[in-house]
């Protein structure tokens, strides 16, 4: 059974960017578009994933996928 998710034509799916593991932080500008923001910085602060709260984009260190 699929827990089947109401589709919105008007929201985009969140992008999932890969990143080195090396990584201690990311910068996101939300990239071209309707979605593009101001840019900012993200630390991963000892996380391997990080969320944009501006396009909800998820920023994932490449060891952990
Ligand atoms: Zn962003």
């Amino acid at each position: 059974m699929l827990n089947k998710q109401p589709s919105n034509p008007s929201m985009t799916t969140p992008e999932t960017i890969l990143v080195e593991d090396s990584a201690d932080s990311v910068a996101c500008d939300g990239g071209n578009g309707p979605l593009g923001h101001p840019i900012v910085y993200y630390s991963f602060d000892g996380k391997s994933v990080v969320e944009c709260g501006y396009c909800d984009r998820v920023f994932v260190k490449a060891k952990t996928v």
